[in-house]
């Protein structure tokens, strides 16, 4: 600064003198040249400074003018500190009315007007650490926003979202609008049984919305505060834990309990555990098989391939608990990819045995869209010098009825390498006879939960005849799964079922011991009454000779 204010005033000097001297038609060429660049500064300069914050222009000037000042007098050190200080108060406090607009536009979500999470977490903290407070929060989610999303648009999904705000805004209380896109609402008390069902009634009615109606499919959580979370973190978690569970088992209202942070926790642990075994752990894992009995042949055909997991932290684990986590974690890949390669293994050790046996595996509807697994279904069995016939797959009927074209397509590919398809669990996937009839399959698996009961259960009954009747139609083979009792065997065969599979054959078994029940006389016991005009009870009682007449 000083080294300009002394040269400055020279420079400036020597400038008019030069100008002095030189001829008047450069000077008016100068002149020109000079009004010409201050109209082009107007012309595009100004509408760009006109834009900059007035705030932050304002604190500029402040800042020029301490320069200025600075430049021209002499100023003692204080009033150069004090110019110095305001300017950059003025500065900074430009900055923080910016920074306060931009957190109240944080604070608030525009489409329902609650305010967001952000905004209410320190606020919540001090709420809840009130004493006497007593209040129930609502919890809702709509689960099939997705869904409206992509077949009406994102605004009619916005929509649905405003209207379920405004239906919970007729109560007294505050809206918070969940990162997630949950809403919360904090109710001013706590609501009576009665209250719950009149706002559970309101929230599940269609919005209408671009002149359609559309069905919400709506999930509610009940919180009870301070009770059941007496911080924002724990609220906010619990809110999502019920909203889940409720999904979960398919419940509209779910009041949140203890019970729900322990099945997060273990389901954490699960997830866990269970990545750790892909790397490296795989000895954990092991492949059970539950035979199928031909019951025109009364030959034990072909087994199931089931897969145990047992873990050193969490001991034996359900695959129907841990299947869905490793689905919705994206570890189910690389666990059909394990089940295939084992199953390829046992196959050969069972052909070795000079055992002839078809192997079925449970596969998922990610698992047969994806061309490597096939690959490598088809690279390990010609490896090992097996047919694919010997292998087949299982995919559940609500898997296949999700997204049929992907499925359809998926399938074919399967097949025209000649691998056998199962549609397990059927009759639970409401699947329609017309898509049936279009679906690549080869056999029918009836879910067991019509199997069961089948001795007693007229339903039952009428149920598994019709998909026989539905199966002869589409040329399909039928197998029962869940075979428990001998009458429903009985039964079974007398509809002309092909297979049966269920405790009452054999539970599922270690490949060790399910070689030595196929190479004992409870097997063979099978084929030779399948064929004998016996009582059932018979049958069971050839079969199983210790166990008691009825089961
Ligand atoms: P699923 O495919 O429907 O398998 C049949 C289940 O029913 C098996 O349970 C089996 O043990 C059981 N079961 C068989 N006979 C009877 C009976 O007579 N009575 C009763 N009450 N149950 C019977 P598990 O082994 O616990 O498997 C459960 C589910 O886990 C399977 O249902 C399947 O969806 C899944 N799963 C099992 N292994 C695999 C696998 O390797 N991959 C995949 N993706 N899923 C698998
Ligand atoms: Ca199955
Ligand atoms: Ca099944």
């Amino acid at each position: 600064a000083l080294v300009c204010e002394l040269l400055i005033p020279d420079l400036v000097q020597l400038h008019w003198l030069a100008f002095l001297t030189l001829p008047y038609h450069i000077v008016l060429l100068s002149l020109l040249l000079g009004m010409l660049s201050l109209l082009l500064f107007c012309l595009v300069f100004l509408p760009i400074t006109q834009k900059v914050d007035l705030g932050l222009l304002k604190s500029l000037n402040r800042l020029s003018s301490w320069e200025e000042a600075n430049r021209h007098i002499s100023l003692n050190p204080d009033l150069k500190r004090h110019y110095l200080y305001s300017a950059i108060a003025g500065f900074i406090q430009t900055q923080q009315y910016r920074e306060n607009r931009l957190l109240a536009l944080t604070k608030k979500d525009f489409l329902t007007t609650f305010e967001t999470q952000k905004g209410w977490e320190v606020r919540l903290n001090e709420l809840l650490s009130q004493p006497d407070i007593s209040f129930d929060v609502i919890a809702v989610r709509i689960n099939n926003l997705r869904v409206i999303n992509d077949m009406y648009g994102f605004h009619n999904g916005d929509n649905c979202i405003k209207a379920i705000a405004d239906r919970l805004s007729t109560m007294s209380g505050r809206g918070i609008r969940m990162d997630s896109g949950d809403l919360l609402w904090l109710s001013s008390a706590k609501l009576a049984r009665s209250a719950v069902s009149e706002i559970t009634k309101s929230l599940v009615q269609p919005v209408s919305s671009s002149g359609m109606n559309i069905t919400l499919d709506v999930r509610i959580g009940i919180i009870a505060c301070p009770a059941e979370a007496d911080n924002s973190e724990a609220l906010f978690r619990r809110a999502w834990l019920t909203l889940e569970e409720a999904s979960r088992y398919r419940q509209v209202t779910r009041r949140y309990n203890n019970e729900l942070d322990q099945s997060y926790l273990r389901r954490l642990l699960i997830i866990a555990e269970l990545e750790s075994v892909f790397n490296g752990r795989e000895s954990e894992l092991a492949l059970y098989y539950q035979p199928k009995i031909n019951l025109m042949s009364g030959k034990v055909e072909a087994a199931e391939a089931l897969i145990r997991w047992n873990n050193p932290v969490l001991g034996q684990v359900s695959p129907d608990e841990f299947i869905k986590l490793a689905e919705q974690t994206g570890l189910l890949s690389k666990l059909s990819f394990w089940v295939i390669s084992q199953a390829v293994m046992d196959l050969m050790d069972f052909r070795q045995r000079n055992i002839p046996i078809h192997i079925a595996v449970n596969v998922s509807a990610e698992d047969i869209a994806d061309k490597k697994l096939l690959d490598h279904a088809v690279g390990s069995l010609s490896k090992a010098g097996l047919l694919p016939c010997l292998l087949s797959f299982e995919l559940t009927e609500s898997q296949l009825v999700e997204n049929p074209e992907r499925a359809i397509a998926s399938l074919e590919a399967f097949r025209s390498h000649g691998f056998k398809i199962a549609v397990d669990d059927f009759g639970t996937g409401y699947s329609s006879l017309a898509y049936l009839k279009r679906l690549p399959v080869d056999e029918l698996k009836i879910d067991k939960s019509f199997v069961l009961q089948l001795d007693s259960q007229p339903e039952d009954q009428s149920i598994v005849q019709t998909i026989l009747t539905l199966a002869e139609r589409f040329n399909l083979s039928v197998v029962a799964e869940g075979v428990e009792v001998s009458q429903s065997l009985s039964l079974l065969r007398e509809w002309g079922c092909h297979w049966a599979q269920g405790y009452l054959v054999s539970r599922p078994l270690p490949k060790c011991q399910f070689i030595e029940w196929l190479s004992s006389s409870d097997s063979v016991a099978w084929q030779k009454t399948c064929f004998q005009a016996q009582s059932v009870d018979d049958i069971h009682q050839a079969a199983n000779p210790q166990a008691p007449r009825d089961r």
